[in-house]
């Protein structure tokens, strides 16, 4: 296998400290199942506003388009709150997704059976939940002109935000929809509100279009997005792949999120088109923030990001069985009973983040059929959350 090449990113708050676990996952992969990457790390964020003066430097965004990936930590901290809009840490991977053409941006809301009762919702409802929202991320309201706010003749004010998309711009996301669905469950929900909105007309009749002419054998459905909000608290299940803009899809990703009950589970991938020269960019992040809260601690849940890894592993290099093996290694722990706190239950063994990484990478270990390396340190657990 050629050596690939990967830009990691850790960024601000437990960024670095999640990432750490990650780094010995790509060991474990180099170590057992002979994986090569060639690894460069730089700051972004707080990080780097702190050591350069800019979110992020021209060079790292020309280091991302040679990767092959990039594996993406998080940004910001209010330390940086009083700093303009156009120097805060956030702008990093704005500008990231843009520079990269990033348009796709994939959420899997998926429940672990070991962490069932994390949910607000009834397990019933969500046992076995397996969702994918791609919300299309460089287009619509946020990013359409005329934006702005402007003075009235008589001194009051306008805010105004246009919803704007092509059809290439729908038919180029739609079909990351209609290609991740071939690979599931083969059905696309289209969501839009084509009832009160231009585009949402318009976005429909693309993706219809779109699947009559290039997906025939994927099943398509349309939904409003108001009503997609309800039918994914009242029964989550019957969706395999959603495909929206930008606006609904930032709503509805965060609510399907949330059937699963804990940020600091939940990967993400944001992708953008083959190119000429056949690059694929795409980048991999947790979907939480810098948790500036807890930065510092050492008791971040690193499951995020260890499954970013994962996503990536899968979409970028299409290794299917490592990411199998990490999702599965993941699932094995959290039903041996190992918990990070903001997942922790009565009843389960808490511990912190390094010990969690070293969990995973154990039952890596077995999953692979090796003896273990390590074991956990009984004195890194404690029982029922306390200590
Ligand atoms: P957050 O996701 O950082 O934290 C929300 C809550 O969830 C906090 O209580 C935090 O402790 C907890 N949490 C998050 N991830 C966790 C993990 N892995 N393990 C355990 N607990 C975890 O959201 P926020 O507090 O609204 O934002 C903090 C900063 O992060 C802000 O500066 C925000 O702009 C930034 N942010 C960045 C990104 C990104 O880099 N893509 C995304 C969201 C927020």
């Amino acid at each position: 296998m050629s050596v690939k090449k990967l830009l990691v990113l850790p960024g601000d708050g437990i960024g670095p400290e999640v990432m750490r676990e990650v780094g010995r996952v790509i060991a474990w992969l180099g170590r057992r199942r002979d994986l090569r990457f060639e690894i460069t790390e730089d700051l972004v964020g707080g990080a780097s506003l702190e050591a350069y003066g800019t979110p992020i430097r021209d060079e790292v965004i020309t280091r991302a388009r040679e990767a092959d990936a990039v594996l993406f930590g998080s940004v910001g901290d209010p330390k940086w709150n009083h700093v303009g809009f156009d120097r805060r840490p956030e702008l990093a991977i704005l500008r990231l997704r843009q520079d990269l053409g990033l348009f796709a941006n994939l959420r899997p809301a998926k429940v672990f059976d070991a962490l069932i009762d994390a949910s607000t919702l009834r397990p019933d409802v969500i046992r076995g939940l397996d969702i994918m929202i791609v919300r299309e991320s460089v287009g619509g309201i946020y990013f359409g002109e005329p934006r702005g706010v402007e003075t009235l003749p008589d001194g009051t004010k306008r805010g105004i935000n246009t919803e704007v998309y092509t059809t290439a711009e729908i038919e180029r996301v739609g079909r990351v929809a209609f290609d991740l669905a071939r690979k599931r469950d083969n059905h696309v929900c289209s969501v839009e509100k084509h009832n009160v909105m231009e585009s949402g007309l318009l976005w429909k009749e693309v993706i219809t279009a779109l699947q009559a002419r290039e997906y025939p054998d994927v099943k398509l459905t349309h939904m409003l997005a108001d009503n997609c909000a309800m039918q994914l608290v009242r029964n989550p299940r019957q969706f395999d792949v959603v495909v929206t803009g930008n606006l609904f899809g930032d709503l509805l990703s965060d609510l399907a999120s949330m059937l699963t009950g804990s940020l600091g589970m939940l990967p993400s991938a944001t992708l953008g088109s083959v190119t000429a020269d056949g690059r694929f960019p795409a980048l991999y992040e947790p979907i939480h923030g810098s948790a500036p809260d807890i930065a510092g601690q050492g008791i971040a849940n690193p499951i995020a990001q260890i499954l970013s890894l994962a996503m990536l592993l899968k979409y970028s290099f299409g290794m299917e069985a490592e990411a199998a093996m990490i999702e599965d290694a993941v699932s094995a722990v959290l039903a041996s009973g190992l918990r990070t706190a903001d997942i922790m239950s009565d009843g389960m063994a808490r511990v912190g983040t390094s010990v969690m990484g070293e969990a995973i990478v154990r039952e890596l270990d077995k999953l692979q059929g090796c003896p273990p390396a390590y074991g956990v340190p009984s004195s890194a657990i404690s029982k029922n959350g306390e200590g």
